[in-house]
């Protein structure tokens, strides 16, 4: 028997400055809500038009105790970071990064979106860590939009991007520590699908363009809709709308969160300070460019 997942709380993005100083509609924290366990933030970029020289990005910062989930729909972000890895994520594209024992990284535009301008949409999302593997290596995943599963319903009318976890037979590519669920669905009018999400997941929708139901109630762009119990996700458009489908297993233990760090209790988190500070989490090695 399924049991259909209905909202029980909706809650309205808020508009707030990050990194160098972009802007982003942040629907999680907001105020009252810290976290919804296991997810620390949602945080949707644009979509904005830079002029020339005008695009802003977030330069060398360190992270620790989680995983920061970056998907573009428009424009291009380039990624440097303390253990090496270094990557261009474009539309479509995901970056998964576990941040765990701890991570310098640069979130920049690419050198030709500084340069020239030009339109820029995107997510990223912060997935907890539990405790025993809040110290786990850092890791980094990246995945060109080419080779990111998509679900659709039979009629084609609700299309979905599979960035993690399974919808309608297909499953993700990317490989997560705990079981997430993310999904890019595309609804188009009449569109009515059902994602089967296990019980013991918590599960969000967010909506960024137009509006859907979900079990007789309307989600519309720029609010997350928080879900009660159930087995299944059913999301229906009348007319047309765009959401990401996020859900997880929580981990039911404290959370300690400070700027770039999330851990379990205070003490913790000032160790992460500490060793941030003390060069523990490393830095960004940067060749010289030629020419
Ligand atoms: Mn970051």
């Amino acid at each position: 028997m399924t049991r259909e997942r209905t909202v029980e709380r909706l809650i309205t993005a808020h508009k707030q400055l990050e990194g160098g100083g972009f802007e982003v509609r942040r629907p999680l924290p907001t105020a009252g809500v810290d976290h919804l366990d296991p997810f620390l933030l949602v945080d949707e970029l644009g979509p904005v038009e830079y002029g020339p020289g005008e695009a802003i990005g977030a330069p060398d910062h360190p992270h620790r105790g989680f995983e920061t989930v970056t998907y573009i729909l428009e424009g291009a972000v380039e990624h440097e970071d303390s253990a090496g890895h270094r990557g261009r994520i474009g539309p479509g594209d995901v970056q998964w990064m576990t941040a765990g024992a701890g991570i310098v990284h640069s979130e920049e535009p690419s050198p030709d979106v500084r340069e020239k301008g030009g339109r820029a949409h995107g997510f990223q999302i912060w997935v907890n860590l539990p405790a025993k593997l809040k110290m786990t290596k850092p890791r980094y995943q990246e995945v060109q939009a080419a080779g990111i599963p998509r679900a659709q319903t039979p009629d084609g009318r609700a299309r979905g991007v599979i960035i993690a976890g399974e919808a309608l037979g297909v499953r993700s590519v990317i490989d997560t520590i705990t079981p997430i669920v993310y999904q890019d669905w595309t609804l188009d009018r009449d569109a009515d699908v059902s994602i089967a999400i296990p019980a013991d997941h918590r599960a969000l929708v967010y909506a960024f363009e137009g509006a859907v139901e979900i079990g007789g109630r309307e989600v519309r762009d720029g609010q997350l809709a928080v879900l009660g119990d159930g087995d299944v996700v059913r999301l229906r458009a009348s007319a047309s709308g765009r959401v990401l489908l996020l859900a997880g297993v929580p981990h039911r233990e404290p959370v300690a969160r400070y700027g770039p760090f999330v851990m379990n209790t205070e003490q913790e988190l000032v160790q992460a300070f500490r060793d941030f500070q003390s060069g523990r989490m490393g830095e960004i090695t940067r060749t010289a460019q030629v020419g």
